[in-house]
């Protein structure tokens, strides 16, 4: 009885043992699965670390970081094979072999060199039906096929598959914003059944990180497509405006000489050497006296234009007398501003003082002044002209009261080649130079410009220099006077 009871006990531990030995079997597989889950999460974390840091800071171009990332690939998983295809930047509808990289494989150490890097149509059934993105049967395709696929040599497949024995590949197509941007192909050694779904999942998740890696790439490398291309056009332009500013220049030179002639002539005519003129002939002569002198100005601006382009606009100062530099630029004015019937002012002051001025370069800006207040102020109008000083500053102002500009115009006025558009119908072939120039000149010089205009009613322009600023110096003052 007790020897039964005994028995029964003993098969009873025995049983506990079992399941007890069962369970901790159970327990350690689990355990070793866990591990062996949280191992493989760290080596795929790992490895799209390192993907992110190739792409965000390697300085390379997207061949050398494809090739870093297939390197980073085999070397983090092991497999024989990893292939990766993308789009050359400026190749939209092709993709080529960018980075290959291999396993070294039963002590060799495989490379593969192609004699270009093989490419695929991305029009091309291949790649743009579901077959591409799948495990693919590399036995049932001849090297032939396999070489038309790749467009690479039938003999470079050849090469290839001899140095691996891969029997199939995994291929995951790489779509970042509804665009392929490439392909990650993984080569196995045994066929495709064979290939793991953690392995699939693991490429999976790999080319999801490979894809932005690449289309970040990518766009920046369009990017600098479009500034290399875009600085190219800019440097095509620049020689083309050196070009158009040479022409104007030697244009301007050229046509100064004869119109410095014409001027000449003129004046002697007008002042009788040719013998005595009528009113009718002395009239019709100042007015073309007139106008080759407006000719001289429009050449000096265009020739300044082009030097402030090519940085050979220079200021040459030189003690100057303002109040006797707008007395003559008046006296030349007063023909064309009585021919349209206007009055024009101007009270010489007494005892101007001297200052450093650009001589040439001023006096066309006061001609450019008075003759806007001519032309943009209609017949029987007044224009006012005035040089005054103050204790610290000198000031010149034309004021007409002519057409004025519009208040939504005024603030574009003194940019190159505007022009107000009540001034195009008043005056159809000005050139909106002028002014532009005449702001340019004052700057230079450290003066500002005086502008005010109200429509209608008439206009403001002028300059004011600081005395100062412009001080003639003691080597450039007058001698006095020696008395005998
Ligand atoms: P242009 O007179 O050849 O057009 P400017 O550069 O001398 O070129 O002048 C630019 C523009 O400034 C003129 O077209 C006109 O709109 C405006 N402007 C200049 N002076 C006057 C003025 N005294 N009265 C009205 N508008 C003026």
């Amino acid at each position: 009885m007790e020897e039964t009871q005994d028995k029964k006990k003993l098969t009873a531990s025995f049983v506990r043992k079992k399941t007890l030995q069962t369970t901790l079997q159970q327990v350690s597989q689990q355990m070793y699965a866990r591990n062996k889950e949280l191992a493989d999460t760290n080596r795929m974390l790992s490895l799209l670390r390192t993907i992110a840091a190739i792409s965000m800071e390697s300085q390379s171009g997207i061949k050398q970081i494809c090739q870093e990332i297939t390197d980073a690939v085999v070397e983090s998983t092991g497999y024989p094979l990893i292939g990766l295809f993308t789009q050359p930047s400026s190749h939209r509808d092709e993709i080529a072999l960018y980075g290959i990289s291999t396993k070294s494989w039963q002590g060799k150490t495989s490379t593969i060199e192609f004699a270009r890097p093989p490419h695929l149509k991305t029009q091309s059934e291949w790649f743009t039906t579901g077959e591409i993105y799948e495990a693919i049967e590399l036995k049932g395709h001849s090297a032939a096929k396999i070489a038309e696929l790749l467009d690479c040599t039938k003999h470079e497949v050849k090469v290839f598959l001899d140095q691996l024995p891969i029997k199939s590949v995994y291929v995951v197509k790489l779509v970042v914003r509804q665009r392929v941007v490439g392909l990650l192909v993984a080569g196995f050694l045994d066929s495709v059944d064979t290939i793991a779904e953690s392995d699939k999942h693991l490429l999976d998740r790999l080319g999801g990180s490979i894809g932005v890696a690449l289309d970040n790439k990518l766009l920046f490398e369009e990017n600098q497509h479009v500034v290399h291309q875009l600085q190219k056009t800019n440097q095509k332009l620049k020689a083309l405006d050196e070009t158009k500013d040479e022409f104007i220049s030697m244009a301007s030179h050229q046509l100064r000489t004869p119109l410095t002639s014409v001027k000449g002539y003129v004046s002697m005519v007008l002042e009788g050497d040719a013998g005595e003129l009528n009113d009718m002939q002395k009239k019709l002569l100042e007015q073309s006296f007139a106008s080759s002198q407006r000719m001289v100005y429009l050449i000096a601006d265009l020739l300044n234009l082009s030097r402030l382009r090519t940085g050979k606009f220079v200021i040459e100062a030189k003690p100057t007398n303002l109040a006797d530099v707008i007395e003559s630029e008046v006296n030349q004015l007063k023909i064309s501003a009585a021919g349209r019937n206007l009055t024009l002012d101007y009270k010489k002051p007494d005892n101007f003082p001297e200052i450093m001025l650009d001589e040439t370069k001023i006096r066309q800006v006061i001609m450019n002044f008075a003759d806007n207040a001519i032309y943009y102020t209609p017949s029987g109008g007044s224009i006012d002209i005035k040089l005054k000083q103050t204790k610290d500053s000198v000031e010149f102002t034309v004021n007409d009261n002519g057409i004025g500009i519009p208040p939504e115009e005024q603030r574009h006025l003194f940019n190159k080649f505007y022009r107000a558009k009540n001034a195009q119908k008043a005056r159809p072939d000005g050139t909106g130079l002028g002014l532009f120039m005449a702001k340019k000149v004052i700057i230079a010089q450290g003066g500002a410009v005086v502008f005010k205009s109200v429509e209608n009613k008439g206009s403001t322009f002028g300059f004011t220099f600081s005395k100062q600023k412009l001080k003639v110096p003691d080597h450039l003052q007058p001698k006095p006077k020696t008395t005998t």
